[in-house]
């Protein structure tokens, strides 16, 4: 089986201006350095908004810092008359490895569906960044004992069209709806339950370099304190973080699970 390096995603969604930014990102890298973090045991990767990628850029190019970032949402278009959106040129050229695309928070409030998640995905790869792909079932299906075949529909459209090499660098976050800002957070049995199901689908439709190469995360109301029941799973590779990612001691603790 591949070694697959554990990635740690913070997701900061519409919170911190641009000086708040650096300051927390100096706090994070200060915290992780002064604990001696390894970033081989966990890749660490922040995920402003958009308005804060230049100043994190230039901090993290400046101090050299080992923490990478990427942005919450990519367009679908390279350039245009598409007011208020960001390309994934825009993005590439500002360093960002990774793009967040279908979080649930964009499926709810913008109505993104799967097809539109696949085009986001698709763009990110063609420049060059990782996307991060966000899946996961609400509490009436949650309810329903649908949680796993639900995902997968979602994995299948949102991952649509890629070559199993590409699948293999993909990020796959499952993140149940029900468990995300909610203080929620489900077992480490629910998680691996999920993630499980994807890597054993994208094994059957990618095969097994794929399987093994991809990253899949778990995410909903991850804290220091419960990160490692579900990183001892062995299909969860990480986690992407919301709230918790505020906090340079808090995600800092988060990072160094192992
Ligand atoms: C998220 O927004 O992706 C998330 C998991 O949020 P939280 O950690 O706050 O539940």
């Amino acid at each position: 089986m591949a070694s697959r390096t554990p990635l740690m995603a913070g997701n900061w969604k519409m919170n911190l201006n641009h000086q708040e930014a650096v300051v927390l990102v100096q706090k994070l890298a200060w915290t992780l350095d002064d604990k001696k973090h390894d970033y081989t045991k966990a890749e660490v990767v922040v995920v402003p908004p958009f308005t804060d990628l230049r100043s994190v850029q230039t901090l993290v190019d400046g101090d050299r810092l080992k923490i990478t970032y990427g942005a919450q949402d990519v367009s679908v278009h390279d350039a245009g008359a598409y007011t208020g959106e960001v390309s994934a040129p825009m993005l590439a050229k500002l360093g960002c490895s990774y793009v967040v695309v279908g979080h649930s928070e964009r499926r709810e409030y913008h109505a993104e569906t799967d097809a539109v998640v696949n085009a986001k995905a698709h763009k990110a790869v063609e420049h060059g960044m990782v996307p991060i792909v966000c899946v996961g079932e609400g509490l009436e299906v949650r309810k329903s004992g649908e949680q796993v075949p639900y995902t997968l529909a979602q994995v299948e459209g949102s991952i649509a069209g890629f070559t199993a090499e590409q699948v293999a660098d993909l990020v796959v976050a499952y993140e149940p709806v029900w468990a995300i800002g909610t203080g929620e957070v489900a077992t480490p049995e629910d998680a691996q339950e999920v993630c499980g199901a994807i890597r054993a689908r994208i094994r059957e439709l990618h095969g097994d370099a794929a399987a093994d190469g991809v990253r899949v995360l778990y995410g909903g109301s991850v804290k220091a304190s419960n990160v490692a029941g579900i990183m001892e799973k062995p299909d969860v590779d990480g986690a992407l973080v919301g709230g918790a990612s505020l906090h340079a001691d808090e995600f800092g603790g988060i990072c160094r699970f192992y």
